[in-house]
């Protein structure tokens, strides 16, 4: 923990919402009533992510009537991810939770999780535990994701992670190091490193309203994990080319051992074999060559992101 001349402890809560109007009041009162029962600074930070129902008036009245709230509204509807980076950007507490608006994000957790900090826990990352349900779609799709994802990333991203999770001010200022434009925060979290634990928790039902995640909105959300946190799909052009030039090798032993045995003009059709040849080693040479243009565009991407290069841990003294 940072040596602040404070007494208590400020926890900044960051609560991005679109289209809650009907779930702000009650989602809002369970907070309110956590927050009343602990000995800490709160803060609730709301992020009203283009909303075009009453949500920024049911906000705002949360805003006249405590003024631990603050209310940040974006210009238009830029996504969950990006609402919660405008309201991280605005913390400056201690520690930092964010959760979601609806009350999927039980916000009876929130003690246990200050408390893992406490104990120096700089990431408690919240863990959604599948109730045994029939498999629906997105179940299907999520678990299919995760297990592409972790294959091809070189980050370990948590089978159910949601974007329910308490950051120290450490872990917090090596995550605001991180301005890439295509934001996937569950796996950022994970790359940012620190120590880190899981907090499982059942997810209950929204309290009003429906899900604000379209599969548009979720297909982006997954692509833009898959290819900012791997560069595997821009290495199937480099191994497409090396399996033509194992066929061109292939074929090359076949026209070979059909010469030895001296069967090559019953079985070869004049032309075929040079033809074949020229094809196949033609097409690996460009594929290869793709591949390589590919990896160069990958390392641009990678640099474009400007991504910190290392973190340090905060609590080591230096001088
Ligand atoms: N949300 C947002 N911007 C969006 C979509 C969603 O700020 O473009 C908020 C939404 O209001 C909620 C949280 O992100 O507080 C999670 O969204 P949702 O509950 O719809 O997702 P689900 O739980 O269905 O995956
Ligand atoms: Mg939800």
């Amino acid at each position: 923990m940072p040596a602040r001349k404070k007494s208590k402890l400020q926890i900044d809560l960051v609560v991005p919402v679109y289209n809650e109007a009907e779930a702000i009041r009650k989602t809002y009162a369970d907070l309110r009533q956590v927050a009343d029962s602990l000995p800490y600074d709160f803060r609730f930070i709301y992020v009203d992510d283009g909303s075009t129902d009453g949500t920024a008036d049911a906000l705002r009245a949360v805003c006249a009537d405590d003024p631990r709230a603050t209310l940040l509204r974006l210009s238009r509807n830029f996504g969950h991810q990006a609402a919660l980076t405008a309201g991280m950007d605005a913390s400056t507490g201690d520690v930092m939770i964010s959760l979601d608006g609806d009350g999927q994000h039980p916000p009876t957790l929130i003690p246990k999780m200050i408390s893992l900090v406490e104990q120096g826990y700089d990431i408690v990352q919240g863990q959604r535990i599948e109730e045994e349900r029939a498999a629906s779609f997105k179940k299907v799709t999520s678990n299919f994701f995760y297990w592409l994802i972790n294959r091809i990333s070189g980050t370990r991203i948590l089978q159910g992670a949601a974007d329910f999770r308490a950051l120290s001010r450490n872990a917090l200022d090596g995550l605001r190091l991180m301005r890439e434009y295509h934001r996937f925060l569950r796996g950022m979290t994970a790359w940012v490193g620190y120590n880190s634990v899981i907090l499982p928790y059942h997810e209950p039902q929204r309290v009003a309203g429906k899900s604000k995640y379209s599969l548009t909105k979720m297909m982006r959300l997954a692509a833009d994990a898959l290819f900012s946190f791997s560069l595997a799909p821009l290495y199937i052009g480099l191994s497409a080319g090396v399996a033509f030039f194992i066929l061109a090798a292939i074929e090359a032993a076949y026209v070979l051992s059909l010469w030895t045995v001296g069967s090559a003009a019953q079985h070869l059709e004049p032309g075929w074999s040079s033809l074949m040849g020229v094809l196949l080693i033609s097409s690996g040479t460009i594929m290869i060559l793709l591949g390589f243009i590919g990896v160069y565009v990958g390392y641009i991407f990678q640099e474009v992101k400007r991504r910190p290069i290392y973190l340090l841990k905060a609590d080591e003294p230096h001088e």
